[in-house]
């Protein structure tokens, strides 16, 4: 059993396809690490057992009849719960949604299945994905594998933690300011969030609209390539998702960028990054220069970061993207009113207004209503154009700072975070604190582009770091070769913390 735990999702599959394991042995062995590990990281708010198994005899069944299995056929992953399924529950970690029944899966999901993709349970998450921690989820606290004191990060930290257990195979996260790369980084495993419009946003519940993007988290590299290759793609039911062919992202992957150039933005190298993660990236920018890539220099004036003398962090981008991402979830929020939809007050009211505020107030948490506030407060008439309108306008310089580094490399080489795992509770008192944590990550929401986050070593307190790569928007292929060139030539990947 743990032989099939030790398997990555790929080869987990070919394993099913050649007959070497049956998918329902791999269900097994990871409902068992489950039930193992689940109450020390509460990584999952569902776990499907009855129904994974069940489609697991039948992928059993089609093999062994000679019938296709698809490029997933049985291979057990998990989902963030913050995308639809038509079975079970769809909570986003809220009280507000504690009992939504989707009635239809969401694009990525339902290509996944297609794929013969197994969803064993779905993962916990920070409410409406709005976080850095997956602490502020109303179902469960999730901690980090490495270290239970800990956070996973997040908001996605229910599906890093899960994948860092070997709870599943792989998973979806979805990344609005950096919650699929900031929980992988924070937990060891690999996360790509893909070009805005690369994948369908279909039946993910929506919070920052202009910035969401679901992605896999994986073991390795090659995992994200696999899943990545799967859920991309055109959906006419999403006007945003872009109508352009999607590579096959596993063929190339083994052969390293030509002529790879490698850009480092010296503004994310300041006194605001911690010694060992600068440290770990000159370990990695090394194994780059002997790998044959050519390292350069590059600047991103409007994402840099000020240190006040007091050693406050402030930066542009953070602001920009508090501002953006709060206005918007304050519009996608307005539907939870206990009418439309969610939890709806039980106490008697006076008329609909009464109803609306009851339901809003006993639904949704602390840092949801901070935002859905900020925002309607960026949004309203008289603040509009010094909030709303001057972030939009910082946005365009952001994503103008990236397309003229893609002039000079191919890739930036980057952190994702400025720390690493930091413990529970002690960024929840001051949330501006929290925000900061996203310095390295929001930019790319900002600017739409593809970032891939891969392990890049272990600290000496023993918390793994990560690295992120990002490309131009659709060089999806190029990240993940150029990650994959890393995990060759520096042997650091599969990363497993001690508990497993
Ligand atoms: N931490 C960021 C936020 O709270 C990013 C969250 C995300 O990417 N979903 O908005």
């Amino acid at each position: 059993m743990n032989d099939i735990l030790n398997l990555s999702a790929l080869e987990l599959r070919d394993a099913i396809a050649s007959g070497a394991v049956t998918s329902s042995a791999a269900v097994e062995a990871y409902l068992a690490a489950i039930a193992a590990h689940e109450q020390a990281l509460g990584a999952f708010t569902q776990v499907f057992a009855d129904r994974a198994r069940e489609q697991a005899a039948r992928v059993d069944a089609d093999r062994a009849a000679g019938r296709p299995v698809g490029v997933l056929g049985g291979v057990p992953l998990a989902v963030k719960d913050n995308m639809c399924t038509a079975y079970g529950r769809t909570t986003c970690g809220s009280k507000m949604l504690a009992n939504f029944h989707a009635p239809y899966t969401a694009t990525a999901v339902g290509r996944l299945e297609r794929a013969g993709a197994i969803v064993l349970g779905k993962t916990n998450l920070d409410e409406f994905a709005m976080g850095s921690s997956t602490e502020s989820s109303a179902l469960a606290a999730t901690r980090n594998p490495w270290d239970t004191h800990r956070v996973p990060g997040g908001s996605s930290g229910g599906s890093a933690a899960g994948v860092a257990a070997r709870m599943c195979a792989g998973a979806l996260g979805s990344d609005t300011g950096g919650s699929i790369r900031q929980p992988a980084a924070f937990c060891g495993v690999v996360g790509l969030k893909p070009t805005y419009g690369r994948v369908s946003r279909l039946g993910l519940v929506a919070y920052g609209s202009s910035l969401d993007q679901i992605g896999p988290m994986t073991v390795d590299v090659s995992d994200a390539a696999l899943l990545a290759g799967v859920i991309s793609g055109h959906d006419p039911k999403d006007s945003t998702s872009i109508n352009a062919p999607v590579p096959d992202y596993l063929a190339g992957l083994d052969t390293p960028p030509p002529g790879l150039r490698i850009g480092l933005p010296r503004e994310f190298y300041s006194q605001a990054l911690d010694g060992e993660i600068h440290a770990a990236i000159d370990q990695a920018v090394e194994v780059y220069r002997r790998a044959g890539a050519k390292v350069v220099d590059v600047s991103l004036p409007h994402s840099r970061i000020d240190v006040a003398a007091d050693g406050a962090l402030s930066s542009y981008a953070v602001a920009c993207y508090y501002i953006v991402a709060m206005s918007e979830a304050s519009s996608n929020l307005a539907r939870y009113d206990g009418v439309h939809y969610g939890h709806r007050t039980g106490r008697r009211v006076e008329d609909i207004i009464e109803l609306y505020s009851f339901s809003r107030a006993e639904g949704f948490g602390d840092e949801v209503k901070r935002r859905i506030m900020l925002g309607t407060y960026t949004l309203s008439s008289g603040y509009y154009d010094a909030y709303y309108n001057k972030a939009l306008k910082v946005r365009r310089l952001i994503a103008g700072d990236f397309a003229r580094a893609f002039g000079d490399c191919d890739v930036l080489l980057c952190p994702v975070a400025p720390t690493t795992a930091f413990r529970v509770g002690e960024k929840t008192a001051d949330p501006l604190t929290m925000y900061l944590a996203d310095i390295y990550t929001i930019s790319v929401n900002l600017a739409g582009l593809p970032g891939l986050a891969i392990p890049a070593g272990v600290s000496p307190a023993g918390l793994p770091i990560g690295m992120q790569l990002i490309g131009p928007a659709f060089s999806e292929d190029v990240l993940l070769r150029a990650g994959r060139l890393y995990e060759k030539a520096s042997g650091v990947t599969r990363l497993r913390p001690k508990m497993v």
